[in-house]
């Protein structure tokens, strides 16, 4: 049989991904209007949360979410080859491909997406200051980025939206 892809199942499994990952999408949004209230003063918590779900509608989006924290788990359970496994586990700093993934994210949203995405990354606010202690036991190199991208791009998308068109995809 041909293969073809179910788009209603990548992005259901993406979302629980997440979910199984203890993130969830209002979590994401605390962290977007942290960062833009600044900018937006009557930006609400459900604006936030309705271009969370936006951004995560898009396919690149879906992909960075399965691949980074599939990787995550299968070094979670040392099943990953030395010394990949060792560079994951203990987030080299070295081990750029991490944030390399995120930015297959942020690409979709354009320069206002990188910007974003870099001072996230450097704030580190909300869970993804949890997501980057690794006192937990649990290894989170990718999932930080991915959570930051998607931040950085509704974000983008929020930006976007106040100077063009009111609710644009
Ligand atoms: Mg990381």
């Amino acid at each position: 049989m041909k293969y073809r892809l179910d788009s209603k199942l990548v992005a259901d499994k993406a979302t629980e991904a997440l979910a199984n990952r203890g993130v969830d999408c209002e979590q994401i949004a605390e962290i977007v209007l942290h960062l833009q209230k600044e900018y937006y003063s009557e930006l609400t918590l459900e604006e936030c949360l309705y271009n969370v779900h936006q951004v995560l509608t898009k396919r690149e989006v879906q992909n960075a979410v399965l691949t980074g924290i599939q990787l995550d788990i299968l070094a979670e359970k040392k099943q990953l080859a030395s010394p990949l496994l060792e560079m994951i586990v203990n987030d080299e700093s070295l081990y750029g491909c991490d944030e390399i993934l995120a930015l297959s994210i942020v690409n979709v949203y354009g320069s206002i997406g990188l910007t974003n995405f870099g001072h996230i990354d450097k704030v580190k606010p909300g869970i993804i200051e949890r997501l980057n202690d690794k006192t937990g036991g649990q290894v989170h190199t990718f999932l930080d980025d991915i959570v930051a991208a998607i931040a950085a791009s509704a974000c983008s998308r929020i930006a976007h939206g106040k100077h063009v068109a009111p609710d644009r995809d």
